[in-house]
């Protein structure tokens, strides 16, 4: 049982490089997996089969099929690609170990000379550069923002409003911005979850751009280096490193509320652009409603400048987050921002609302759960089909 990657070709575009190939799986079905990139110049990219093996393993993992990569591919990849097998396959039983051949050994040794941090908006990624930008050697000169993960690929007129927004922060502080667009995450989708795909998508982007950056920064959600597993991890992603190309994925021990009070809240181009929303309502950067907008909403009124962000367009729902169940993962958010409250002795009103919250999360209601079970369901099967299709409507 084999998973062949062929076909592999770079085409000059308008809009960019475009790097893809055909990716054959063990049914005989076949797709195109493609990358288009914009922002930098064209010499920088090669018909390089190196990203197509973080981009496919987990797949192929799931599957139970060997890769089979026709091109050249880098020394350091292939024999690191062992190790991300043996720490993912520990985390998640489903995936399995397999054999990866390629074609040939990549010999280039070109070497980039700058430094990149892929960049969504949110507040990992503020944080993550308004941390770097105080060192000296390794500051960021690019910003990768991609189209494709958490922005639908038909779903244009978002990403334009998004992309629009970084670029002009991008343009405010200096850096130049790439834009990647893929369809790796469409492709993954048939065969694995994306939590397991991620850092092997985000690591094939570093990849492409390999003979550009000398270093590539992934913002770290977590504080720890020992966090609950994922696909995007601390200990996973540096592996896809190359000779000449280091990608740095810090846990440096600061929570998300340092995040939003020490960082954020001293910076007026993150409160003037900040985007954490899920839900991508329809011609909203941000909902204001959903847990993770209410959430961060939350971090900015204690840090003491929810007013002053510009970017969500409606007030504090107390009500709401005294009634919204929490997802497990996120509870240790909210239990965060009361402590500091308490510790502050500030805006009792907003204590009662997480005290009502972290209650409720406790012990969800009956519809809550069968709520659960259908998004669960649609997770599962759906892709998540279901749910962006309501999330588009506002029905959420
Ligand atoms: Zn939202």
């Amino acid at each position: 049982m084999i998973m062949v990657v062929n076909n592999i070709s770079l085409k000059y575009l308008r809009s960019g490089v475009r790097l893809e190939a055909t990716v054959v799986d063990k049914k005989g079905i076949q797709k195109d997996l493609y990358f288009v990139v914009s922002g930098l110049n064209k010499k920088f990219i090669q018909a390089d089969a190196s990203p197509f093996i973080p981009a496919l393993l987990p797949s192929a993992m799931s599957q139970g099929e060997n890769l089979k990569i026709e091109g050249s591919v880098s020394r350091n990849i292939l024999v690191r690609q062992k190790k991300f097998q043996n720490k993912i396959a520990q985390w998640e039983n489903s995936l399995k170990k397999v054999k990866v051949q390629a074609k040939a050994i990549d010999k280039s040794m070109e070497k980039g000379k700058r430094v990149g941090l892929f960049f969504s908006g949110g507040v990992d990624s503020f944080y993550t550069f308004l941390k770097n930008r105080r060192l000296g050697k390794n500051r960021v000169t690019d910003f990768i923002l991609i189209w494709g993960f958490d922005i639908a690929l038909d779903d244009g007129e978002f990403f334009g409003l998004v992309k629009k927004r970084i670029q002009t922060v991008a343009r405010q502080v200096g850096i130049n911005l790439i834009v990647v667009e893929t369809n790796s995450k469409e492709l993954s989708d048939n065969y694995v979850d994306w939590q397991w795909q991620v850092g092997g998508s985000l690591g094939a982007i570093a990849l492409i751009l390999k003979n550009y950056f000398r270093v590539v920064h992934i913002a770290s959600a977590t504080s720890k280096e020992d966090t609950a597993p994922f696909g995007s991890h601390p200990q996973l992603d540096p592996l896809w490193s190359t000779e000449n190309m280091k990608i740095v994925h810090e846990a440096n021990g600061c929570s998300r509320l340092e995040r939003v009070c020490k960082y954020i809240a001293n910076s007026e181009v993150a409160l003037g652009n900040l985007r954490v929303c899920w839900k991508q309502v329809k011609g909203k950067y941000n909902c204001g409603l959903c847990e993770k907008c209410l959430r961060t909403m939350m971090e900015l009124e204690l840090a003491g400048v929810l007013s002053k962000t510009k970017t969500f367009n409606v007030p504090l729902d107390l009500e709401r987050i005294s009634k919204s169940v929490l997802p497990s993962s996120s509870v240790v958010f909210s239990k965060e921002v009361l402590k500091e409250l308490l510790r502050k002795d500030e805006k009792p009103e907003l204590q009662l609302a997480i005290e009502k919250q972290l209650l409720i999360s406790w012990r969800p209601p009956v519809s809550y759960r069968a709520k659960e079970f259908v998004h669960n369901l649609d997770h599962k099967f759906n892709n998540d089909r279901l749910f962006w299709y309501l999330s588009a409507k506002g029905l959420l």
